[in-house]
């Protein structure tokens, strides 16, 4: 039996496909190559030694999805494909809405068709909205989002509850990630975005290996202690190993599950740029701007009923997140080179 793994060539689906080679799961990967290159797969094979079935093909394109069911032996699916640049979601609501949720419908389709009921989800924090309070746990209830990438998560995970109920076949886990960062211990696999870094990590280490001349810290007002926002940034490797015992839970019939993967503890922008230059010696020039609009001042997990149910929890710290994405970025400045 195999494990289908969407959107497996990218960030966290390429990290997965690791810990699930190692935990020795047959792996199938789809993946579109839309945000990501085939060039990631083949540095999975070399960091595990077993080769990697990839398919170049869209959760839209339902034909393509019921060769890839008949062919393979498929158990469970890992379901990380979408588009998940939240400014762009602004601009292309369209896009956004149809990729990510007529995709994910499309699969379910195709899932249902061929008796496959087992679905890992990359669900998000940004379900939350603002909370009303932090640290958030799996029952504070779900927010206002910001921006349409973040609803097409909160629908989805609605979608996938509706489904689970209406068939307790179904087996359903929700992962809630807070903020991936860090990289596989090789150098090898990392997060490689296109254009501008959106994000604070990948930001710092293009400035740290000299691409972008200063990061620019999006407000220091907030009613935080050093007035820059808070985040609970978690290793990806981690991340990664959630998905392998949600796996084990699914294999014990889980019905719908809900958990956060963070680690607990919230870190602000300037916690991160300091803790950069203490993990490499590499300093980041920054200058305070704007705040950035949609930014909520404090967001980090209460990840206890992961722990709990699952018996996950994160093992790195903010230390080993900085020194493993400098070490992805500094051996490749240019990302998998395309
Ligand atoms: P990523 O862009 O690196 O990975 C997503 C992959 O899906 C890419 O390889 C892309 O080519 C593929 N894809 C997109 N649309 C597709 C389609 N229609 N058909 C087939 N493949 C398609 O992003 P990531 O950071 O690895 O995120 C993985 C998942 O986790 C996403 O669903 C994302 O929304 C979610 N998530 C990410 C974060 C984060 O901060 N990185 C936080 C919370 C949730
Ligand atoms: N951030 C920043 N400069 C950047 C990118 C991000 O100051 O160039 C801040 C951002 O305002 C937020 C934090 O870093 O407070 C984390 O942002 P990211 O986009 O990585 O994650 P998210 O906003 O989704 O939690």
């Amino acid at each position: 039996m195999a494990i289908l793994v969407t959107g497996g060539a990218g960030y966290i689906g390429s990290h997965t496909v690791v810990e699930l080679q190692n935990a020795g799961y047959e792996v199938v990967v789809l993946d579109n190559l839309s945000n990501a290159s085939e060039k990631s797969l083949q540095r999975v094979e070399q960091i595990t030694g077993k080769p990697v079935t990839f398919y170049k093909a869209d959760i839209l394109d339902k034909a393509a999805l019921e060769d890839i069911f008949a062919k393979e032996n498929i158990d469970s699916v890992i379901h990380f494909a979408g588009l998940k640049a939240v400014g762009e979601s602004v601009q292309k609501p369209w896009e956004y809405y149809n990729n990510n949720i007529t995709g994910t419908l499309t699969l379910l389709q195709v899932m249902r068709e061929h008796g496959v009921k087992n679905i890992i989800f990359s669900s998000s924090a940004t379900v939350y909205g603002t909370p009303a309070q932090v640290p958030v746990t799996e029952e504070t209830p779900k927010g206002e989002c910001t921006n349409p990438y973040g609803w097409t998560k909160s629908m989805l995970e609605q979608i996938l509850q509706d489904i689970q109920k209406a068939d307790s076949e179904w087996n359903v886990i929700l992962l809630r990630y807070f903020n991936p960062i860090g990289a596989h211990k090789s150098g090898l696999i990392g997060e490689n975005p296109s254009g501008i870094p959106n994000n604070l990590m990948p930001y710092i280490t293009q400035v740290a290996v000299g691409k972008r001349e200063e990061l620019g810290v999006f407000g220091d007002d907030y009613p935080t202690p050093d007035g820059t926002c808070i985040r609970d940034y978690v290793h990806v490797v981690d991340l990664a190993i959630g998905h392998v015992k949600a796996l084990k839970k699914i294999e014990d019939k889980a019905g719908l599950c809900i958990y956060n993967l963070g680690t607990g503890k919230g870190s602000s922008v300037l916690d991160i740029v300091h803790s950069f230059k203490e993990a490499t010696g590499v300093p980041i020039p920054y200058s305070i701007k704007e705040r950035r609009a949609g930014d909520i001042p404090e967001n980090y997990a209460n990840a206890e009923k992961a722990y709990r149910e699952l018996g996950w929890k994160a093992q790195y710290g903010i230390k080993e997140m900085c020194e493993d994405s400098w070490r992805w970025q500094s051996k490749n400045p240019d990302g998998y080179g395309e």
